[in-house]
């Protein structure tokens, strides 16, 4: 299969057998014929190589591009193309004024043409547009003539209805047709070239893509939410993100050297400092991912493309910001006749049990001060801990939470500076593991304490 090379320039040997197909030639001229045929596709740019490096191309250009001066005849009388020919009659369409209607019916009225019709209508409407010039842009034309395939289509009905309405106009507007064909296909290929780019960029945008990932990898399911963030649906999570929007876009970001000093939020409408380069809700699932992972710092930065630092800054001034937002409100001391109204049965031996404590230790990356190190080392968990004495009622709700201490604080130590002993009514009685000594401390405010009997299973009797 042959084709001509040159753009718009559809035929081929197939389509037209009766022309002449002419190599490119090897000296000057070949320049000008490659700038001739006006194309500046892959393809083309392939074959125009090697036609430039002497090697064999499937290069051709059709015999309607030259005049008849361009021939000479052999000696056995046939006539061939002249020594010096360059192409000269090149076809450029006026560019038609229709709308797009009128285009998609024209288009309707093609495809139901034969395609024997459309051929012999071509030849002869090309050679009468072949004297208008115009200067259309075709610098970069795919002329792979797959663009004459007829696409299948869905409006055969209508369009041989349209064909049936004006048959005799269609015989004359096969080239404008043509045309506008083209322009579409044009249209289509700066749209996928602008696509293609964009979608380029964004794969070289390595860091989104990944962070990208991972939080399509968290906002999966309810189930994945709850893995991975511990928010027990997706809706829940989505809910908190919103609620917490309006305050956390004016955060404002821990900073080491400012330590404790530094407010986190300001009164202004934007976040001040720099641009965030996480949007809130990469930030608000990191900082929990961190809290229910416990993933290393380097292992977050890593997976959203931050440093280390800036993990450290958003997690602690996250953790601070949930903090103070849902302290208040998750974290209430409950009266003691609620307490009372809602104990569980097992309770009935204990009906003064006004709270359940343990202390929960939490492990901690091993702090570089060795005083750090001493200082959050536990001897129970052999590990390096931050730890916090933990209320529950009878029923099971989060009643106290202290403040967290190092890892080698006991557990007397914190229950006295908790505060929890303020709290207490005289009376009340407190349930404890047996570890806890701290008999004496509640004595002095006349409260209770029981450590029940317990199984060697664990749960207590
Ligand atoms: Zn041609």
């Amino acid at each position: 299969m042959v084709y001509c090379s040159v753009a718009l320039c559809r035929n081929g040997n197939r389509n037209r057998a009766d022309l002449s197909f002419f190599r490119f030639p090897t000296d000057k001229r070949l320049s000008i014929w490659l700038k001739f045929c006006r194309r500046a596709d892959s393809k083309f740019k392939e074959e125009q190589k090697k036609a430039i490096a002497g090697k064999e191309n499937n290069l051709r250009i059709c015999n309607e591009h030259f005049t008849d001066d361009s021939y000479r005849k052999t000696l056995n009388g046939r006539r061939t193309l002249s020594d010096y020919a360059i192409p000269a009659i090149f076809r450029i369409y006026n560019k038609p004024e229709t709308t797009r209607n009128e285009r998609y019916e024209k288009r309707a009225e093609k495809r139901s043409l034969p395609r024997e019709s459309d051929v012999k209508t071509t030849k002869k409407a090309k050679a009468q547009s072949a004297a208008n010039t115009s200067t259309a842009d075709i610098g970069s034309i795919h002329n792979d003539h797959t663009y004459a395939k007829t696409p299948s289509s869905d409006h055969v009905s209508e369009g041989t209805l349209a064909k049936n309405r004006s048959s005799t106009r269609t015989q004359t507007d096969v080239t404008l047709l043509d045309v506008q064909q083209w322009e579409d296909d044009q249209e289509e290929l700066i749209r996928l070239r602008k696509e293609n780019e964009e979608l380029r960029q964004k794969l070289q945008n390595k860091p989104t893509i990944k962070r990208e990932l991972f939080m399509e990898d968290v906002l999966k399911s309810d189930e994945s939410v709850r893995f991975y963030t511990g928010v027990p649906s997706l809706s829940c999570l989505q809910m908190l993100s919103a609620l917490l929007r309006p305050e956390a876009e004016k955060l404002k970001y821990w900073d080491r050297n400012k330590g404790k000093t530094m407010a986190y939020q300001t009164s202004g409408k934007k976040k001040p400092g720099p641009k965030r380069v996480l949007k809130l809700e990469e930030e608000f699932v990191m900082t929990l991912v961190r809290l229910r992972l416990g993933l290393m710092g380097r292992h977050l930065a890593d997976t959203f493309s931050v440093s280390p630092s800036q993990v450290s800054r958003i997690v602690t001034t996250w953790v601070c910001f949930l903090s103070a937002t849902f302290k208040e409100t998750l974290l209430l001391w409950p009266s003691k006749e609620e307490v009372r109204k809602n104990l569980p049965r097992s309770f009935k031996r204990y009906p003064n049990t006004r709270i359940i404590i343990d202390c929960t230790e939490m492990f901690i990356e091993k702090p570089t001060s060795p005083y750090a190190q001493r200082a959050t080392w536990s001897d129970y968990k052999e590990h390096n801990t931050i730890k916090a004495l933990v209320g529950i009622t009878p029923s099971g709700y989060f009643s106290f939470l202290s403040e967290f201490w190092t890892g080698s604080t006991s557990d007397r130590r914190i229950t006295q500076e908790s505060g929890l002993v303020d709290l207490l009514e005289e009376g009340d009685a407190v349930m404890a593991d047996r570890g806890f000594n701290i008999r004496d401390i509640l004595t002095k405010k006349k409260v209770y304490l029981n450590i029940p009997p317990f199984s060697k299973k664990g749960r207590f009797r």
